[in-house]
């Protein structure tokens, strides 16, 4: 294979390999437990063998943060993610917002069927009618390992419910319970994130590589941890994109613990960082000094 502006179109399909020790999604994740349950299940217990699926939503607004910034480290400034007429709770916020880095959302078009806007516009979609030309999706999650098909963008992850009493300050109550607070948490998550470019172009690839790399770089920032409970170390995530030049079985081979990379595997990273990956990071630059 040559590397060439053009062969962006080899890569309509990327794999994001996401691994973190504690993962708290806000709206929760979906489970899968009534395969475990059989009419006496228990959401505490250790021997559920029960999977579920984490929503693309959180891990969306992860990914975009990131990318945002690598806009951003390069003079460019972003599409907010909130519509311009919006009604913001906190006023001042969104004007400081516009002063950081970004602009109205959808500000970059004029007329939006001929015209894809900013990177981040043309990749996140702006209005209901103009849908992004990234496709985020779920990851599933399964604790047993050989029930995990990487290709499919899913991921070994241990799935709790935690049940967390809150209890009285006061002396007197003897901490007596107040109230009690249940939380879904997903351990030791380690898999593949996919995502599906509808349309490929040079600098989509070049800033998907990079915001990876940059939310690696930042994974402990606040900022850039993915879900909630942030406080108690959750959403720390390691990321990688994994090279897009793998074929199916070098993509199994990652997660295979016993297993190393081959050599075709090591010729195919090297050539990703030192042919694709720049060539690709440079048409991203281009298209943010074109002020697009
Ligand atoms: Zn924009």
């Amino acid at each position: 294979m040559v590397a060439n502006p053009e062969s962006a179109t080899q890569f309509q399909d990327v794999y994001v390999r996401i691994e973190t020790d504690q993962l708290v999604i806000g709206d929760s994740v979906m489970t899968d437990r009534h395969h475990a349950s059989n009419g006496n299940y228990k959401d505490d217990d250790p021997q559920n063998q029960i999977g579920g699926i984490i929503p693309a939503f959180p891990l969306s607004g992860w990914l975009r943060h990131g990318l945002e910034a690598v806009v951003q480290q390069r003079g460019g400034t972003a599409c907010h993610p909130g519509e311009m007429n919006a009604n913001f709770k906190k006023d001042g916020v969104y004007t400081r917002d516009l002063d950081a880095g970004y602009h109205g959302k959808g500000s970059c078009v004029d007329n939006p069927n001929d015209d894809d806007g900013c990177v981040i516009f043309d990749l996140f979609g702006g209005f209901g009618s103009i849908p992004g030309k990234v496709m985020r999706r779920p990851i599933k999650f399964n604790p047993v390992r050989s029930s995990v098909d990487y290709t499919r963008g899913q991921a070994e992850g241990h799935y709790r419910r935690l049940n967390r009493n809150i209890v009285s300050r006061n002396d007197d109550d003897h901490r007596e319970p107040l109230r009690n607070a249940e939380l879904d948490v997903v351990a030791n998550l380690d898999g593949c994130w996919h995502l599906s470019f509808r349309e490929t172009k040079p600098e989509f690839v070049g800033l998907l590589a990079e915001g990876i790399s940059f939310l690696n770089a930042h994974k402990t920032n606040f900022m850039h941890q993915l879900g909630g409970a942030r406080n108690f170390g959750a959403g720390i995530i390691d990321c990688e994109l994994i090279t897009p030049l793998y074929e199916e079985h070098e993509l199994n081979r990652v997660f295979d613990r016993g297993k190393k990379n081959t050599n075709r595997m090591d010729t195919k990273d090297k050539q990703w960082s030192e042919e694709y990956r720049p060539m690709f990071v440079k048409a991203l630059e281009q298209r943010i000094n074109e002020g697009e």
